[in-house]
């Protein structure tokens, strides 16, 4: 029998036998499991679970809620093969790619647990006569979370655990497209002792993210997916009053300056562009060459090293990347490969339908290289999301520059080159919010924070980290006299100073 992924409320698993919806093997292109889609009324029952849990939550001691984090993370660890397995079946990323991915979710858990002293608050004594003040940073009540297929264990917890560190309950709506892994990483903060009520995971489509966007019982809202819904995301959840940051698409470009180590560029190139099949917001996709001689020396490279890619199935380790996740975004991928070539570019390396023994069916895409992009074109414009490489040429840094300004988003960038003063005016002008020099995926640590700028990211703060302690509470200034024995105050007119 198929077994049918539900929700998680109140600490139990529960179907509700309603709208679902087929889970794929990206592979072998097989459905292998169904998923519910929450209606109204379930995630209804979700966020009266979380708010019924809230105050007790609220009112447990840091330090307790950290603990809870510490345990969560040995099960983390304890649990990674497993967690890797459901990852490939239903996202198709290779074991080791999903191994780092779930690392880096850890590392997020690892900074949830330094809760206590994230959230000390500022004391000022004697900010007037016998008055003290000082700031605390309270939790904001119910947060939800919804999330992107492409990393089902990561950027989930790029959101809860800090959120419920920080004496919040939760409501995640993961990818309906693999939401396996991330139902199982909820269900072991039960085993690291979470109370009930505290994580709530519902499954879902727009009925599911509607509902939590116009309940007013939700008080913020992060989420990361593309920039379209990103946008709606935003604006609706503001319209209703609540906090919100909302992560979107992408098109990172790297600079390749005419000084740079070409081979050390393109094999940074190799894992960043096609690691993932692409499918990493961060993912570089335009490489800017300066100069004919760079661009030349780099095609040469990337040709090179690209024979010995190989594409293939999620549990095998020596395959470099998976599939694409389902069959319409390889379509998408390979029609924009297609319209290169119509608009005038140079195919260099064509991944369009790969042969892969044994999963004839599977959405592969292989990696792809085209030469001679140029910025009108459509391949070139839209976030193709798949192992594709464009190269653009231009004359200049500066015009280099100019193009990645130019573009409506500004997630992650990078340069290659050996030049440090052209290094630092690149960071300084750059107008992108993740900047690698001869990094090619500069994602921030977890004690940074991640966003993106332009049309990358919506909302003022960026994800986890300082920034993610900042989101999910809210301060209060407490200002206080005692009563002195020695100084009496009476009444007075005029605004306090
Ligand atoms: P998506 O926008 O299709 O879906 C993201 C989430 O939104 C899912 O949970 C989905 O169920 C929900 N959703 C989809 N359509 C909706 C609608 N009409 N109304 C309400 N909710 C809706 O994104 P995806 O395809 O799952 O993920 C890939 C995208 O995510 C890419 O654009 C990628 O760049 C982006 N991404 C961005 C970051 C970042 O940090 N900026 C990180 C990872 C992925």
């Amino acid at each position: 029998m198929t077994q049918v992924i539900g929700h998680l409320i109140n600490g139990k698993m529960i179907n509700e036998n309603n709208r679902t919806q087929d889970i794929f093997n990206p592979a072998t292109g097989l459905a292998t499991k169904k998923v519910e889609l929450a209606s109204k009324q379930t995630v209804e029952r979700a966020i009266s679970a979380a708010e019924a849990a809230f105050p007790a939550w609220r009112n447990t001691p840091p330090a307790k809620r950290a603990r809870v984090m510490f345990r969560f993370k040995e099960l983390l660890e304890k649990n990674s093969d497993k967690i890797c397995q459901l990852i490939g079946e239903e996202h198709g990323k290779i074991s080791h790619d999903a191994a780092g991915e779930l690392q880096r979710g850890i590392e997020n858990v690892e900074y949830a647990c330094g809760a206590p002293g994230l959230l000390k608050g500022e004391h000022s004594k004697n900010v007037g006569p016998n008055i003290d003040s000082w700031s605390e940073f309270q939790p904001l009540g119910v947060v939800a979370g919804i999330t992107p297929f492409n990393f089902p264990a990561m950027v989930p917890m790029w959101m809860f655990p800090l959120a419920i560190v920080c004496g919040n309950t939760f409501i995640l709506k993961p990818s309906e497209r693999d939401p396996s892994s991330t139902l199982f990483i909820a269900q072991l903060l039960k085993e690291a002792g979470l109370p009930d009520g505290v994580m709530n995971v519902v499954n879902g489509d727009k009925e599911a993210v509607d509902t939590l966007l116009s309940d007013e019982r939700v008080k913020a809202v992060s989420f990361v997916g593309s920039t379209p819904i990103a946008e709606y995301i935003y604006t609706t959840a503001s319209a209703n009053g609540k906090r919100c940051q909302a992560l979107g698409g992408a098109k990172n470009h790297a600079i390749i300056m005419p000084d740079a180590d070409i081979e050390n560029a393109a094999n940074q190139l190799l894992g960043a562009a096609f690691g993932s099949s692409g499918e990493r917001c961060m993912a570089l996709s335009v490489a800017v060459a300066v100069g004919d001689e760079a661009a030349d020396a780099l095609v040469e490279k990337m040709i090179e090293g690209m024979k010995n890619l190989s594409v293939g199935e999620y549990n095998n380790a020596d395959n470099d990347f998976g599939p694409v996740i389902t069959l319409a975004h390889k379509e998408k991928v390979n029609g924009y490969i297609s319209s290169a070539v119509e608009q005038g570019a140079s195919l260099v390396i064509d991944g369009r339908n790969p042969s892969v023994k044994g999963f004839e069916n599977g959405y592969f895409v292989g990696a792809t290289l085209i030469d001679h992009v140029t910025s009108e074109m459509d391949s070139y414009q839209a976030e193709i999301f798949g192992p594709v490489l464009q190269i653009i040429r231009v004359e200049t840094m500066q015009q280099a520059i100019q193009l990645i300004n130019d573009h409506e988003y500004g997630n992650g960038t990078c340069i290659f080159t050996r030049d440090g003063e052209a290094a630092r005016y690149f960071a300084d002008t750059i107008q992108v919010g993740m900047v690698g020099i001869n990094v090619p995926l500069p994602v921030p640590v977890s004690y940074h924070s991640f966003g993106g700028w332009k049309r990358s990211l919506f909302g003022d703060l960026h994800a986890y980290g300082p920034d993610g302690v900042r989101f999910y509470t809210k301060r209060k200034t407490i200002t206080q006299r005692w009563p002195s024995s020695t100084v009496r105050e009476g009444a007075s007119f005029s605004f306090p100073s």
